[in-house]
């Protein structure tokens, strides 16, 4: 019998309910009920607030929430820029884009607030360009806030006045990536800048702007609501808090499940009412391609930075794809290793001909005319890319393949000595 009492329904407390994202259903689910109490206090008691709290970014790198706003300069002179990052694309990742289709106030509601907290009077949605139903479900519901006088000038009669704009991305996966991302708003062709400088410092228009993922901000209101004790009721100390989970792939029930920090794969699958019949766990990501794969024997880790972490892999972004027996890793890895070669940006020379190089080899070796000193190939590319890249996206595409081999050197030897892939191609439901 699935714990159904694991489920912390915050963020999905009312995406069941008919036109939920309208601001009447908000309204009838507190939702706009923390913003008067934060413009109500000092905009640092708002940023120590959610320090305290210990929300961590939600984006993937689990980076202090609080901390990042207080690394913005106060008294500098310069305009202040708040940017959600909404270009969600890691794959195997959906937890923003419904989040955002289904209850777009609680977003700009903690935009709102983050934005009081680092004296920023303009905002920016930057959302992934292909989901046009969100884009006029964020449109829409832009235009209820100004209407009801939650952006705008002198909101709910405090003084601070907040634009906010959304803006649909052309979709690259590197404009994600935060710098890539402010090009991209600012006009140019989306490439990652040099950091530091961080863009708390010198971020749009060269100006200090935060940039927040979708999740981290829609967190804040409940956060102000409730208070510090109630979130750090939840999760574990250095990860505190509820989250969205998004499970897909050889799962009975995909979707997303909101539940504390610090759950298991294993208590996750028992609601997802588990792995689809008869079948059995091989191996999945914690969050996304870009994390190292974990097998069976990780299925009662703690799913928080610090027990994803211990197990070789990373949190990421909590997009937990599972495969069962009859998916060939090799081809699983190639597939995803496709995708870092298309999407590489160009920028630097180790993640462009990189990628490049390791879907060759991955190819033949999924097509039986490698060798098994391909394998060392493979490890010898992605030590001269992880660590010598310009992004994260160079380092992420080698985490598949170097965990895929730690795991599975047995199944590439095997494609090898067979002289092709082992797997029948229509025994799994994926990467047909
Ligand atoms: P990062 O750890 O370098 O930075 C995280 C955040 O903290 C950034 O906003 C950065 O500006 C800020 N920061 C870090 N150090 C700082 C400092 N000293 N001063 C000021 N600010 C500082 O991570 P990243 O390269 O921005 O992102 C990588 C993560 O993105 C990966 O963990 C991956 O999981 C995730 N990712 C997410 C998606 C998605 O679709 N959501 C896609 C690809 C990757
Ligand atoms: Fe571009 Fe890849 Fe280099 Fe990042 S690592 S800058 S995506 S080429």
């Amino acid at each position: 019998m699935a714990d159904k009492t694991l489920l912390t329904p915050v963020l999905t407390r009312f995406w069941d309910e008919p036109e939920s994202w309208t601001l009447a259903t908000y309204r009838k689910y507190d939702g706009y009920t923390a913003l008067p109490k934060a413009l109500g206090m000092h905009p640092d008691e708002v940023i120590q607030l959610v320090k305290d709290s210990g929300l961590r970014g939600r984006g993937g790198a689990g980076f202090p929430t609080g901390m990042k706003w207080g690394f913005i300069p106060q008294g500098d002179g310069k305009p202040h820029y708040l940017v959600v990052n909404a270009d969600e694309s890691e794959p195997g990742t959906c937890k923003d884009i419904p989040l955002m289709f289904a209850n777009p106030h609680e977003l700009i509601e903690g935009i709102v607030i983050a934005a009081y907290a680092i004296r920023a009077n303009h905002a920016f949605i930057y959302l992934r360009g292909e989901v046009v139903p969100v884009l006029r479900r964020l449109q829409h519901a832009v235009r209820e806030a100004y209407e009801a006088g939650y952006l705008g000038k002198n909101i709910l009669g405090s003084g601070f006045d907040l634009e906010l704009v959304v803006h649909a991305g052309a979709g690259a996966y590197i404009c994600g990536e935060e710098t890539a991302l402010l090009d991209s708003l600012e006009g140019r062709r989306g490439q990652p800048r040099l950091r530091p400088p961080f863009p708390a410092i010198a971020g749009l228009y060269a100006s200090p702007t935060v940039v927040n993922n979708v999740e981290s901000i829609a967190s804040v209101p409940a956060i102000i609501r409730n208070g510090v004790d109630w979130f750090r009721s939840m999760g574990s100390e250095k990860s505190p808090g509820f989250t969205i989970y998004s499970l897909s792939g050889h799962v009975t029930r995909p979707g997303q499940y909101e539940a504390p920090l610090g759950v298991t794969l294993r208590e996750l699958l028992d609601l997802a009412g588990g792995i689809r019949a008869g079948h059995r766990l091989k191996f999945w990501t914690p969050g996304g391609s870009s994390t190292p794969i974990l097998t069976e024997e990780h299925l009662d880790i703690p799913l928080d930075y610090e027990g994803v972490g211990a197990a070789g892999s990373m949190l990421g972004t909590k997009a937990l794809q599972i495969f069962d027996e009859t998916t060939c890793v090799v081809r699983a890895v190639l597939r995803w290793t496709e995708f870092y070669a298309h999407e590489s940006c160009g920028k630097c020379t180790p993640c462009r001909e990189g990628t490049y190089w390791l879907v060759q080899i991955l190819d033949r070796l999924e097509h039986g005319e490698g060798t098994e000193a391909d394998l060392e190939k493979l490890l010898d590319l992605c030590d001269n890319i992880l660590g010598r890249s310009f992004c994260a996206l160079g380092d992420g595409a080698t985490s598949p393949i170097t965990s895929s081999i730690q795991y599975f050197r047995d199944e590439y030897i095997a494609h090898v000595e067979k002289g092709g892939c082992p797997f029948d191609p229509m025994a799994s439901t994926l990467f047909a």
